[in-house]
């Protein structure tokens, strides 16, 4: 048996490893395809995503590799809008609260007047740093009310760890400002992203996938870290590895180890993480997308009356995505416990709300449950996440990519942490 460098995994963070690895390496795949998180779906002329795919980078060197993969990408000019009162507003909340009733905005601005004078740190609880943050009003209509939905977790529990890039955080003075005067600046990590002219994010998949070529429904089983040996229940059963870079769920990977002492299997039990659904939904219409939502991007839904927390419009990303006279959208749910709003009461609450137009034609509709979609920032996370890594690390296991380093990270960042892995 020929001893390899065995990659778990062929979404991006497995086959961007295999990719930028200048040794010889196997790719293994659970699927019968590859792609995770970054495949797409063709359905009756529709190109869907698992939920929006949009690809935001600072890197230069990346972004010419990410357009050298996908033969081409678009630069599009974020245009996204909460869903606030039955009305569109502008992103973010908390530097548009101009567009507010005067009851909601008086509650905003008295909230960021009168916040608390305490020190802020990313450790508070989500709610108390948002509290600190932006104020109780804010918090209220926005903040608490967007992030139950999105995190389907006790905001008491969550900290604030993950909110680095991901929450725009205009000063107090902006804030209160915006309540008289229209905000211009346009905040945030994605106020420009990248999206493959064609075929969606699995574009950039099918690039890798020239280097790569993964073995298919060979989903890892057990790992023998003392023999170095690993199992599959698919393709060649038994693999004597040198090396191992898993990209599939931190706290999947350690249930495969068959030698892991019992502290890292506990630390593992103290990582949590929620789940999503995506709806995908392609619409034909003689009369187009309704008005009020042209040109938009995304739209955030903080109301607690809707079963979903975003509403994404494909075809407003790219017109490829959906065939003539026809609209796309992709709706996220979110669970804790994988219980999720059946696609027909969603498909009801966006006519009722207007975003599908009466007299138009639901013609794909396709479902993608995401088990692992959020990892959970809470107070054990950290300190669970280093004891296990540095138990894999001395076995010569390497963890990357989103649940692999059990992290909120995105495209960009699993391409770079690929790149700059040393094994
Ligand atoms: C709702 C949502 C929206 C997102 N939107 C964006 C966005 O707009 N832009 C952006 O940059 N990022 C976005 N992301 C993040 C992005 O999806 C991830 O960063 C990226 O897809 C992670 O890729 P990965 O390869 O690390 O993991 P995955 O995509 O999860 O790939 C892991 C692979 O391992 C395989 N696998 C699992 N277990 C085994 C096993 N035992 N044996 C063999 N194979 C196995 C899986 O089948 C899978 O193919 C979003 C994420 C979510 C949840």
């Amino acid at each position: 048996m020929k001893e390899k460098i065995i990659i778990i995994g062929a979404g991006i963070s497995g086959l961007c490893a295999s990719y930028f690895l200048n040794k010889p390496n196997t790719v293994l795949e659970s699927k019968p395809y590859a792609g995770g998180l970054c495949r797409s779906f063709y359905e009756d002329g529709f190109t869907f995503d698992c939920s929006g795919h949009f690809i935001h980078i600072k890197d230069a060197k990346i972004k010419n590799l990410v357009e050298k993969l996908c033969g081409g990408i678009d630069t599009i000019k974020r245009n996204t809008a909460i869903y606030f009162g039955s009305k569109l507003i502008p992103f973010p909340f908390q530097a548009n609260l101009y567009y507010l009733d005067e009851k909601t905005k008086k509650e905003c601005v008295d909230g960021i007047l009168k916040r608390k004078n305490i020190e802020i740190n990313n450790k508070m609880s989500f709610i108390d740093w948002s509290k600190a943050m932006f104020g109780s009003g804010i918090t209220k209509y926005f903040m608490q009310a967007y992030n139950e939905k999105l995190w389907s977790w006790d905001l008491k529990k969550l900290t604030a760890e993950w909110t680095g890039a991901f929450v725009p955080k205009p000063d107090a003075q902006t804030i209160a400002q915006s309540a008289y005067k229209k905000n211009k600046i346009q905040y945030g990590y994605n106020s420009v992203f990248y999206y493959p002219k064609t075929g969606g994010a699995q574009k950039l998949i099918d690039g890798l996938l020239k280097k790569t070529n993964p073995v298919y429904n060979a989903p890892v089983e057990k790992i023998d870290v003392k023999k170095k040996l690993l199992f599959t229940s698919g393709g060649e059963k038994t693999y004597k590895y040198s090396k191992i870079i898993s990209t599939q769920p931190i706290v999947e990977l350690v249930k495969e180890l068959i030698n892991a002492p019992s502290e890292i299997k506990k630390a593992a039990s103290q990582l949590h993480s929620n789940s999503v659904r995506c709806i995908n939904i392609g619409v034909k219409s003689k009369k187009g997308l309704p008005k009020f939502l042209k040109g938009k991007h995304w739209i955030y839904i903080p109301s607690k009356k809707i079963p979903f927390y975003r509403v994404g419009i494909y075809s407003n990303i790219n017109l490829s995505l959906a065939p003539q006279n026809s609209y796309s959208f992709y709706i996220e749910c979110s669970s804790a416990n994988g219980i999720y709003e059946g696609a027909e009461s969603v498909v009801e609450t966006l006519i009722k709300l207007g975003f599908i137009g009466l007299n138009d034609e639901i013609s794909a509709l396709n479902i993608v449950d995401m088990p692992y979609a959020y990892v959970i920032f809470d107070k054990n996370r950290e300190q669970s996440l280093k004891k296990i890594q540095d138990f894999l690390i001395a076995n010569n296991i390497f963890s990357i990519g989103r649940y692999g380093a059990w992290e909120y990270s995105f495209i960009e960042k699993n391409i770079l942490d690929a790149q700059r892995l040393k094994c």
